[in-house]
């Protein structure tokens, strides 16, 4: 099982730099059989803490080195298909996971939702992408699915990236949706 998890990135823990996990982003590509140690380049390094995040889509080690000692953190992420995107002009371009998280960061910046909450959300649309079962969808769609995940999170993230994606024509319409979000229930 193990085998099958690709570790993508080493994911800078955000908001925990405190000590030597917060390694400058972006570093490592690192293949499971072999982690090197990212302070030393050694092979043996040893897992002490193992645990499933993101909704069980991620899997978050702790990891030591065996020859200098340093521990160091991976999000390890197993790699499916995803379906590419076609942009608006016709372009075909891949499913870019790093471009959508740094999105929807923006549109939260300096909101109070856990980083946990967006790598959920991001699970959630990758879920939604697959199972489409389509090679390719529009990008509209992600961006509907990104604003669906948004307005689960925070009001204003949503708002904020609706303002963009969207391009609101006027402020009547700008207005109208805050409306209507004041009128919705407060979800969780
Ligand atoms: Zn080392």
């Amino acid at each position: 099982m193990d085998q099958l998890i690709i570790p993508s990135v080493y994911r800078k823990p955000y908001g925990l730099s405190c000590h030597r996990d917060a390694l400058p982003w972006p570093s490592l590509f690192l293949l499971p059989a072999t982690m090197h140690c990212p302070f030393c380049g050694a092979n043996d390094t040893k897992v002490i803490d193992s645990r499933l995040v993101a909704e069980g889509e991620q899997v978050r080690r702790r990891r030591e080195c065996l020859a200098c000692g340093e521990r160091f953190t991976t999000f390890e992420t197993a790699e499916l298909v995803l379906p590419r995107l076609i942009k608006t002009d016709g372009s075909r371009q891949p499913f870019d996971e790093e471009k959508l998280r740094a999105g929807m960061q923006r549109a939260l910046e300096k909101r109070p939702v856990s980083v946990e909450r967006l790598e959920s959300s991001l699970v959630h649309i990758k879920h939604k992408l697959r199972a489409t079962g389509e090679r390719e969808v529009k990008s509209l769609v992600v961006g509907e699915l990104v604003m669906a995940e948004l307005q689960k999170l925070d009001e204003v993230a949503y708002i904020r990236f609706a303002s963009v994606y969207r391009r609101f024509q006027d402020l009547n319409e700008f207005r109208e949706e805050i409306d209507r979000l004041a009128r919705e229930p407060v979800k969780e």
